[in-house]
């Protein structure tokens, strides 16, 4: 589960985020919905301090920062190990193949031998539908081969939480579908997950919870059916007729 209390941010004089705060409880996925500049990618990357809010409380599985405060290496490590993340832009490692790309932080993080981290990216690997290509370059892979591949090496790391910050934007609608059909497995699993997204079928369909972010703020939230067919903000409205 995740708690965000008051989470403050800003850029200058720039408010990016106004005092959001935001329950997301185990095994649900929570989408997250919103114009451009809105700030759910710097919301997103909060959650495991990519971003430091000025002020704020963040709890991960029970492991708490007060960003008003000094964070130890120790409590940034704490909050960490339970949440993996996904970009928009894959980020894999170029010069190892796909299954180092999937072991590697095994070992060096979680300290598993390498036969046993090449097991369990096995694993992964055919659990996101590329159990042939662990001897493949990513260079050699297609985006949205990348992007699962991408997904199996954050949940190499046994993450208790997954946030995706517009997993399939960088992809072409028919390769998008991959991997939104292996974040629906994934959901389906109980996997508790944060996704920021454009893609609003997904929200509508997958999503247990919608956040819907304008200016810095959580403007509404709750059943996405609900709000997807009756939202209660004018600028939720305005949104999502611009959107669908
Ligand atoms: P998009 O849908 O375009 O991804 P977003 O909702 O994810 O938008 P953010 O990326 O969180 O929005 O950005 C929120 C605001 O913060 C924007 O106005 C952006 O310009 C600003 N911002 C983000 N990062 C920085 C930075 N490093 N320095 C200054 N301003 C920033
Ligand atoms: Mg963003």
């Amino acid at each position: 589960a995740i708690q965000l209390d008051s989470v403050a941010k800003k850029y200058g004089d720039h408010t990016v985020l106004n005092n959001v705060s935001l329950s997301v409880r185990e095994g649900e996925v929570t989408a997250m919905i919103g114009p451009s500049g809105a700030g759910k990618s710097t919301l997103l990357r909060c959650i495991n301090l990519l971003e430091r809010p000025d002020t704020g409380c963040i709890t991960v599985e029970g492991n708490q920062v007060d960003a008003s405060t000094n964070i130890t290496a120790k409590d940034l490590a704490a909050l960490r190990r339970n949440v993996g993340m996904v970009f928009q832009s894959f980020n894999l490692f170029p010069h190892l193949n796909v299954l180092r790309n999937v072991s590697i932080a095994q070992e060096r993080v979680l300290g598993r031998s390498r036969k046993e981290a090449d097991i369990r990216s096995m694993q992964l690997l055919e659990r996101v539908g590329l159990a042939d290509k662990g001897k493949q370059y990513p260079s050699r892979c297609s985006g949205g081969q990348q992007q699962r591949i991408a997904i199996a090496r954050a949940l190499a790391l046994d993450p208790r939480v997954m946030l995706f910050d517009e997993p399939t934007s960088a992809l072409d609608p028919e390769v998008g579908l991959e991997v939104l059909a292996v974040m629906k497995e994934l959901a389906g699993e109980g996997m508790t997950m944060v996704v920021v997204t454009h893609e609003m079928q997904f929200a509508r369909d997958v999503s247990d919870h919608l956040v819907v972010m304008a200016n810095g703020s959580i403007l509404e939230e709750g059943d996405p059916e609900q709000i997807f067919t009756n939202p209660v903000q004018p600028r939720t409205r305005e949104f999502l007729r611009a959107v669908l």
